[in-house]
């Protein structure tokens, strides 16, 4: 053997070995017959099918999840025909069943005449890297989520009723329509957490939102925690009248309950006070000053004595 023959086979052995204990794995794709012509035998530990199964693009196609496949192997045609280097992601099928996500990352060999001669490309395993994006985008979500609603009761937040309540607020005043909200509290809350403790009085803000966010039920009615251990109802498209009988229903609900409230100076159940307004706001109205209204008349309910409702 000559030395330059020596050489060029002690090197390719050295690429040899290189090419195949990387976690890449490498391949090449004749573009006249459509077949590999290479392909590392890591392939086989990462999906299962042994390297002698990958005969041509048809086995890779047909190992691409059936969601992507088309768009995948399209993609991949025209940008080997336009000769562009270029990379895909997918879900390549295991031998067992299961996908992993790849990435495919594919350079384009052409010849002289500027044809396309082959394709060479190294398939990485993505599968981690994509279930952790997965997992943030979920997390994401979820942060959305909390950010508008109450942590203990589930319920819409106070930034969550500002949000709905102004669109509210602009869509009567456009359509000319009543809107009407109720404003409920607890009635001597205080003493059921000074008497039964914070942690039922905790169970029992859950039980009291559960209970008062179905009283209203038609699909643009609104319930939210506003505060420490009052709530509010947002009632587009409602007179004074229907306003009345919800948070007549409100009580009755609560009612029905019978929680327990030995401490309470108006009965021995839990019961609730509500103010409850109706505006057709004109462009002279502000919605704060409509709320400061609803406040008061909660208040009110508060001096006549709690357990009732004053409009
Ligand atoms: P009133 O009939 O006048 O409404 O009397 P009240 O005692 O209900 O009113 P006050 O505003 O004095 O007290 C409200 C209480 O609600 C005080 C606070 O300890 C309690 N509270 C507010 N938020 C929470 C909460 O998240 N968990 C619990 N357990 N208690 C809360
Ligand atoms: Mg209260
Ligand atoms: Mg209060």
């Amino acid at each position: 053997m000559t030395d330059i023959a020596s050489t060029l086979e002690t090197d390719s052995a050295v690429y040899k070995t290189l090419l195949e204990s990387t976690k890449a794995i490498p391949w090449k794709i004749d573009w006249d017959s459509m077949k590999f012509a290479y392909i590392g035998p890591q392939i086989e530990s990462l999906l299962g099918w042994p390297q002698s199964s990958w005969v041509s693009v048809e086995d890779w196609a047909a190992r691409i999840h059936p969601d992507e496949r088309d768009a995948i192997v399209s993609y991949c045609v025209a940008q080997s025909q336009a000769g562009i280097d270029h990379e895909a992601d997918y879900r390549a099928l295991t031998r067992n069943g299961d996908y992993v996500w790849m990435r495919d990352v594919v350079h384009v060999v052409r010849k002289d005449d500027g044809s396309v001669d082959s394709l060479i490309g190294f398939m990485f395993d993505i599968n981690e890297r994509k279930k952790t994006e997965a997992k943030l985008i979920d997390l994401q979500k979820e942060l959305e989520a909390l950010s508008f609603k109450d942590g203990l009761t589930n319920v819409a937040n106070r930034r969550m009723f500002d949000s709905v309540m102004e669109m509210e607020w602009a869509n009567a005043r456009r359509n000319n329509q009543a809107l009407s909200i109720i404003m409920l509290d607890i009635d001597y809350f205080k003493q059921y957490n000074d008497h039964y403790g914070h942690v039922q009085g905790d169970c029992c803000l859950k039980q009291v939102a559960k209970v008062l966010s179905s009283a209203a039920t038609r699909s643009r009615d609104f319930f939210a925690r506003f505060g420490g251990e009052e709530f509010m109802i947002i009632l587009p498209e409602t007179d004074e009248k229907s306003a009345l009988a919800i948070a007549q229903r409100c009580r009755n609900l609560i009612f029905k309950e019978q929680i327990a409230h030995e401490k309470s100076e108006v009965s021995q159940i839990l019961t609730i006070s509500l103010g409850v307004g109706t505006i057709v706001p004109s462009h002279q109205d502000e919605l704060m000053k409509f709320i400061e209204l609803v406040d008061r008349r909660l208040y009110q309910a508060k001096q006549k004595g709690r357990n009732c409702i004053a409009s």
